[in-house]
């Protein structure tokens, strides 16, 4: 995990830790000099992963022999800013940890939840190409704290338990990018058209209503902290082999609406196996889809444009 000492570094490295399959080793690392702190703190709890801490120079001795990284490294939004406003900051931070990955453990899985996903994903992606290792296959953005948030919220709008909602969302991982396709959903004849608009509109700021409600102290921490823990024991399961494990991701995936885009991938032993379509969608949803094309390729090309400088003045 890098960026292991944050908000959401610190409840997902815990999680890890007491969920990850048994013989698992748990390496953190964070710029904040206390990470080896946390990873004692972690080790007294009874499971058999084994949690080491690092920090400082030490990136390229956390990133040995690691298998799946998860990124939440960078920061995070106050009141009043997008996620695109933090992309300067984050950016720079993504290129120079991926490129440790490349060097150190290149066939490793990369889970990037630092935002903007939209751009850190694509980013990433050319600073594993300008080293020969990149495989779209084990790059993945983190986009699925928005399946949490519309499971969630579509449990509560139709009175069942949240076990038993599965909402797709596709698209980005930003504003209206965001796409959930609620008519998948069981029981999706009962809720009137406004509802579905309002809920629409709900699952696409609910980032902003943790930010707003946080009022300057970050941005959601715990449950993306699940969301991104739920979403890198799935890329394990994959790994491990365990067949028809499956989850929303942004991924260079062959969309025709963009060339990233978050759908359902099923995991396999070498990252992600295959993009699940997503069949049909209603009107309301098409509008959206289409009208998210154009975010999405600007935000992609921000992305890459920012690798190209990067890389030039970091070779
Ligand atoms: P935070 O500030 O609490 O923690 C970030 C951590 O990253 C800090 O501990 C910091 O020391 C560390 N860090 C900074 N630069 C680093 C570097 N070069 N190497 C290693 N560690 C470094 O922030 P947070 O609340 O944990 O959020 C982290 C990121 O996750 C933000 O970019 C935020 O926007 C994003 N986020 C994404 C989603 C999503 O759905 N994908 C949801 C919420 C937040």
């Amino acid at each position: 995990v890098l960026g292991a000492a944050g908000g959401i570094g610190q409840p997902l490295s815990m999680i890890l830790k007491n969920n990850l399959p048994a013989g698992s080793k748990l390496s953190l690392y964070d710029v904040a000099p206390f990470t080896p702190g946390v990873a004692t703190d972690l080790s007294h709890i009874p499971t058999d992963v084994e949690v080491s801490g690092f920090t400082g120079d030490d990136l390229p001795k956390a990133l040995e022999c690691c298998d799946v990284v998860v990124i939440p490294a960078g920061v995070a939004r106050k009141p009043g800013m997008t996620r695109d406003d933090l992309f300067n900051i984050n950016a720079s931070i993504i290129a120079n940890l991926v490129r440790n990955c490349a060097r150190v453990c290149p066939k490793a899985c990369i889970c990037i939840i630092t935002n903007p996903v939209n751009s850190t994903v694509p980013l990433a992606a050319e600073v594993l190409k300008s080293e020969g290792v990149y495989d779209k296959h084990r790059l993945f953005g983190v986009s699925a704290l928005d399946v949490l948030r519309s499971e969630t919220f579509l449990a509560a709008e139709l009175g069942i338990s949240n076990q038993r909602i599965l909402v797709p969302v596709i698209g980005g991982h930003s504003g209206t990018t965001i796409i959930p396709l609620l008519s998948k959903v069981i029981g999706y004849e009962q809720i009137s058209e406004d509802r579905i608009k309002a809920l629409t509109e709900r699952i696409q700021n609910a980032g902003t209503e943790v930010v707003e409600a946080k009022a300057g102290a970050g941005s959601a921490t715990l449950s993306m902290a699940t969301a991104g823990a739920r979403f890198a024991l799935k890329v394990v399961k994959g790994l491990m082999g365990e067949p028809g494990v499956n989850e929303y991701s942004y991924v260079e995936g062959g969309s025709k609406v963009s060339s990233f885009f978050a759908q359902s991938v099923v995991f396999g032993v070498n990252g992600w196996e295959r993009v699940l379509d997503y069949g049909k969608v209603s009107a309301y949803e098409q509008s959206l889809i289409d009208g998210a094309a154009s975010q999405l390729a600007t935000n992609i090309n921000k992305g890459v444009e920012f690798a190209k400088k990067w890389l030039s003045e970091n070779k």
